[in-house]
């Protein structure tokens, strides 16, 4: 399953977003409110619990999130979108994932993986701005899976159909969340119209 957050403040800020002229500054923050826009969607059934909160003039029935979150950036570009969903869940637990290309294989295979235990049993978010050939999504999801996790959802800010079929093909329980599904992956494997390199875009490497 997949959704596009289709609401005219994403759409607004996912056109500044997308143009070259937005400097790594603006990339950054742009990156981070858009983050926030599609998590807050991605999180809309996540499981609450009653609590009588005291106000100053009565007690108020309450709801509290009741779940294990453990955010997965997949590195480098998925640690961009890191400040905007621990805006939204401060109590998140974060877990890291590296991925590089197996030259034997031309897989992805993980070079550096840590993750909190509470993969087993919480909600696992995997966040990676661009979701192209979906290779990495997939050896991501694969490794959590093997770690015990089994509550994943995946959430980026441009994806593309080769990117979605590849992760529903592979993983058809896994839900896929997206400010923008683009046309196409060009022959580099870049989404097309898609923002360009993210990481480079992020971190002001170009
Ligand atoms: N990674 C990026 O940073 N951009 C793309 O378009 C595809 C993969």
């Amino acid at each position: 399953m997949y959704q596009q957050v289709t609401h005219p403040c994403i759409q607004h800020k996912l056109a500044l977003i997308r143009d070259a002229g937005t400097d790594h500054k603006m990339f950054r923050e742009l990156a981070t409110e858009i983050t926030m826009f599609v998590c807050y969607e991605a999180l809309k059934n996540i499981r609450v619990r009653e609590v009588d909160v005291e106000t100053p003039l009565a007690v108020a029935k309450c709801r509290v999130i009741d779940e294990h979150i453990v955010v997965v950036p997949i590195l480098r570009a998925g640690v961009g979108m890191l400040d905007g969903i621990l805006s939204l869940i401060p109590s998140a637990r974060v877990g890291f994932i590296g991925l590089e290309r197996d030259e034997e294989t031309a897989r992805p295979s993980a070079y550096y993986a840590k993750m909190p235990p509470q993969i087993r049993g919480g909600i696992s978010i995997i966040v990676d701005p661009m979701l192209a050939t979906g290779g990495s999504t997939v050896a991501a999801i694969d490794m959590l899976k093997a770690q015990g996790a089994n509550r994943i959802v995946v959430v980026c800010i441009v994806t593309c159909p080769e990117g979605l079929a590849a992760v529903e093909a592979a993983h058809p329980d896994v839900s896929i969340y997206a400010a923008a599904v683009d046309s196409m992956l060009n022959e580099r494997k870049y989404i097309v119209p898609g923002l360009g390199d993210a990481g480079d875009r992020l971190y002001g490497t170009a």
